[in-house]
């Protein structure tokens, strides 16, 4: 058997389409679009990348896109002072600090002067809290796990009393989409195991999952002989395990594999997401999202 693959890529498209729409809808009765900032501290080129990425996907959305980069010598107190003039700039929706911030500044400080009706990025511990209450308290779910249930339920996977195995426990992917997986809501009503380091028998509970979501960040930790036949499996690690030439641009780029022995586990799987191309293109699309779900509650309109 070949697994259904669960491409990222084209889910991505789809939901970006949905969401320019509905930016010309709102834009066309209320007058109003999404207003995103991103604020890039330094010049990490990592950084940049991923700045220009969410500035660009930003900008093809019809979004009010504000690129605010600042020098690598900026005070903490200036840095706030920053925060605070979005928090109060009505033509925001989302604010968005790329991380890492250089060692003078302190993270978490900053993270937490975020408005937390526009901390899109969903870490803001009122966002964290209002996940686990569930229901309508939710707002902004964090981005990555947000687009892993997007795959889930869009490749027509059923949630309802699944068994869903996380592998990984960390506070940006392992425990929110546990959260959400658990909850008694649409794209979700499973029962959630929660693997991780301190686990015994990681291998006889990932033999369970009709749902495996594996974010370990171990190449090839999950053995095909741990998948159970059928299953969904939700690979999100991203490892870097070489280099090779790039057969386009003659660059060299890394070689990307998963947290799953992808080869192998297709023939097993129902359903499986490649890497790349499986839940890396998501986290920005759910992004864009949650900004525009920001400006639909400033407007009253049901998300
Ligand atoms: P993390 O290092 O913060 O957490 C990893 C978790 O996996 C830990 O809770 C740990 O207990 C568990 N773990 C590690 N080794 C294990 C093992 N041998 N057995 C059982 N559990 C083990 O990592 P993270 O930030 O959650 O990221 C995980 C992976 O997902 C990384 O490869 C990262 O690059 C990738 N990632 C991808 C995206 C994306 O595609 N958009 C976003 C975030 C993270």
């Amino acid at each position: 058997m070949s697994a259904k693959l669960i491409k990222g890529s084209e889910i991505r498209e789809q939901i970006l389409a949905e969401i320019k729409k509905e930016v010309e809808d709102i834009k066309a009765k209320y007058g109003k679009v999404p207003g995103l900032v991103t604020i890039l501290v330094g010049e990490n080129p990592a950084s940049i990348s991923y700045v220009t990425l969410k500035v660009q996907t930003a900008h093809s959305l019809g979004f009010h896109e504000v690129q605010d980069s600042q020098p690598v010598d900026l005070s903490e107190e200036a840095l706030l002072a920053l925060i605070d003039k979005y928090n109060k700039d009505e033509s925001i929706n989302g604010i968005l600090v790329q991380l890492p911030l250089p060692k003078h500044i302190n993270e978490k400080k900053v993270l937490t002067a975020i408005d937390p009706d526009k901390d899109v990025d969903g870490f803001h511990p009122v966002n964290v809290g209002r996940l686990m209450i569930g229901g309508s308290e939710v707002k902004f779910p964090p981005c990555t796990p947000a687009g892993i249930q997007e795959l889930i339920v869009r490749s027509g996977t059923v949630t309802k009393g699944a068994e869903v195995v996380v592998v990984g426990r960390s506070n940006i992917v392992g425990k929110p989409i546990a959260v959400m997986m658990m909850q008694k809501a649409k794209g979700a009503d499973s029962t959630v195991t929660v693997v991780h380091t301190g686990t015994k028998d990681l291998a006889g509970h990932c033999k369970r999952a009709d749902i495996l979501i594996v974010a370990a960040g171990v190449p090839g930790l999950v053995k095909p002989e741990w998948i159970k036949p059928g299953a969904c499996v939700i690979d999100v690690g991203v490892n870097r395990v070489g280099e090779k030439v790039s057969e386009k641009t003659g660059k060299p780029v890394p070689i990307l594999r998963g947290d799953v022995d992808f080869d192998a586990a297709k023939e097993i799987a129902g359903s499986i997401t490649p890497v790349p191309g499986g839940v890396g293109p998501m986290t920005i699309t759910m992004l864009m999202a949650n900004t525009l779900k920001s400006l639909k509650f400033k407007l009253g309109i049901p998300v």
